[in-house]
């Protein structure tokens, strides 16, 4: 449902040409698109994170049409300087790719290095360690291998079947909306744990399985073209992280361990998940304080002149595997889909 309001409402912008009259208003001076996985389409009906990922095919044509454009793609040290020395003659825009997966150096990375388009890579360190909890998969998995789930919610269990793919979606979409709402990060990976010690998935997997190891990511931050970001060691929603010193550890350790293993300390950083809800004021500033150039969320929006005094609190566009049309990311980067979204507010740091 959500899906289809969201489609309705792309579409309206573009073919109603509004966003171009927009644009003047709303299109600020550049934008940051935030990646995940890029691979080739998989045939499974039950693909609950497939929003997380985006063929090779969609990345060439987004890159092309980058190409062809008068928008410049550029590091993100050249738009921090841009920000400090308010020097906005074009428009630019920063391809940042989320968790370090293999699949982005098996099918992004030789696109990106075809048409010498520069990009970040954010790396929760715990994932090359082999320690990382990719909760939202083993989740999936959990309910793609079983066809009656039971789940411990306020010390009460319960038990879901999951037959079908709509039973298994539906599930999902419930058991993630359920683990959202916990207050803390540590109450959500307990549920998950335990799920997984029931259900006998090893949480370990998904990392070993799907993320980068060190040497790869080593190899990747020898070319020029790359920056490698931060993206805190255990890829917790930091806002839901009571501790302050916890919270600061999270990053300086993620940064410390990136800078050992490269030789060279991250000057930006990504908050995991990246929403209203898992990064707020206080993140904003603990990244501040300690010293990263520019931080990013996944709140939506395109870049103004005013977020010079907010760096550490940047929206991002979502390239969004659910709507891979060129046309959905023109609106986007446009900045009229996200003006609507924001109530034309420009800066959302609160
Ligand atoms: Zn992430």
């Amino acid at each position: 449902m959500k899906k289809t309001i969201i489609r309705g409402g792309l579409e309206t912008l573009y073919f109603s040409g509004l966003h171009h009259l927009m644009r003047p208003l709303v299109g600020g001076v550049g934008s940051i698109l935030t990646l995940h996985h890029v691979r080739p389409p998989r045939p499974d009906a039950f693909q609950p994170n497939r929003l997380l990922e985006v063929t090779p095919v969609f990345l060439e044509k987004l890159l092309k049409r980058l190409k062809r454009s008068r928008t410049e793609v550029i590091s993100l040290d050249e738009m921090h300087r841009r920000f400090i020395n308010n020097d906005f003659k074009r428009r630019f825009v920063c391809l940042t790719f989320d968790d370090g997966y293999k699949d982005f150096v098996r099918w992004a990375y030789p696109l990106l290095r075809k048409y010498q388009m520069p990009f970040a890579a954010y790396i929760a360190t715990s994932f090359p360690d082999r320690l990382g909890e990719l909760w939202w998969l083993a989740v999936e998995a959990v309910i793609a291998q079983n066809t009656r789930v039971g789940l411990l919610i306020d010390g009460k269990q319960q038990f879901f079947e999951c037959r079908s793919v709509r039973e298994k979606r539906e599930l999902y979409e419930a058991i993630y909306g359920y683990l959202r709402s916990l207050k803390t990060e540590d109450e959500l990976r307990a549920v998950v744990r335990d799920l997984c010690a029931t259900y006998s998935v090893e949480i370990a997997s998904f990392c070993r399985e799907l993320c980068m190891d060190w040497q790869e990511i080593i190899d990747l931050a020898a070319d020029p073209l790359v920056t490698i970001g931060a993206h805190t060691v255990n890829h917790k929603m930091l806002k839901k992280v009571p501790d302050d010193s916890a919270v600061r550890a999270e990053m300086e350790m993620s940064r410390a361990v990136l800078e050992a293993a490269l030789g060279r300390r991250p000057d930006h950083l990504a908050y995991p998940v990246g929403d209203a809800t898992s990064a707020g004021p206080r993140e904003f500033r603990i990244a501040a304080e300690l010293g990263f150039k520019t931080a990013v969320t996944t709140r939506p929006g395109v870049l103004f002149k005013a977020h010079r005094d907010h760096l550490t609190a940047l929206p991002r566009i979502s390239v969004n595997g659910e709507f891979q049309q060129q046309r959905y990311l023109k609106v986007l980067m446009s900045g009229a889909g996200t003006a609507f979204w924001n109530g034309f507010r420009r800066v959302n740091a609160a």
